[in-house]
């Protein structure tokens, strides 16, 4: 497949806003059309009101392409399914702060799994409650809309929470990724780039674009 993406950042479509009849073509057009991590966000109907995909669905995705899955876990007690979707191929586990009470040992699991470890937090909470845990972390996810739903609104201050996360990996001399979901658009990219975001998730914009997928990831790449 040719990549005709130029940006210099990662735009990972999230699946949620897809059409699950069709979930291998969507799979493949994001690839060609330069998306380079698959979004994957999983909701108990616990922690987040909705209740999405398991392991199941993750397993397909792993059959569907070989782009890195970044699984987005929005689950009460996910050391309990680290182990399942590790085995179904997921390359990124991302775990929320508020479900870890021990945080750096369910990081260490992760990593133990063979999977890049991620964490991440709701707009409500600071982002200093990840600070100690930076060190251990190859992805932080910041969480610019409160999850639950797709489609939800974006908020502007978490520019700021990416602006003082990425001193803080820069201060430790981090090279982990600092991705945003929730809101991206070629509205607020920028925004959150300039700030320091180096990965973005986005479902609307890609799977809702007017156009299709391939247009919506184009206008990504090219707001960057
Ligand atoms: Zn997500």
């Amino acid at each position: 497949m040719v990549n005709f993406k130029m940006s210099n950042f990662i735009i990972a479509p999230s699946i949620l806003s897809s059409d699950f009849l069709h979930l291998g073509d969507v799979l493949q057009t994001c690839k060609s059309a330069g998306a380079d991590w698959i979004h994957v966000d999983v909701m108990d109907g616990h922690f987040v009101p909705n209740l999405t995909m398991g392991p199941f669905i993750v397993q397909h995705c792993r059959r569907g392409t070989n782009l890195p899955l970044d699984v987005h876990l929005m689950v009460e007690n996910p050391e309990s399914l680290l182990e399942a979707f590790a085995e179904a191929g997921a390359s990124h586990l991302t775990v929320h702060v508020e479900t870890c009470p021990h945080l750096h040992r369910t990081i260490e699991d992760i990593k133990a799994l063979g999977c890049q470890a991620g964490v991440t937090l709701n707009p409500g909470t600071p982002a200093a409650s990840i600070f100690q845990v930076l060190p251990y972390v190859d992805l932080v996810l910041v969480m610019s809309v409160d999850p639950g739903f797709s489609g939800g609104t974006y908020i502007p201050e978490m520019v700021g929470k990416v602006a003082e996360i990425r001193h803080e990996l820069d201060r430790i001399g981090s090279s982990a990724w600092l991705e945003v979901d929730g809101g991206i658009s070629p509205e607020t990219l920028p925004e959150m780039r300039a700030a320091g975001a180096t990965a973005f998730v986005s479902a609307t914009s890609v799977f809702k674009h007017p156009d299709g997928i391939a247009a919506g990831i184009a206008s990504l790449a090219g707001a960057g």
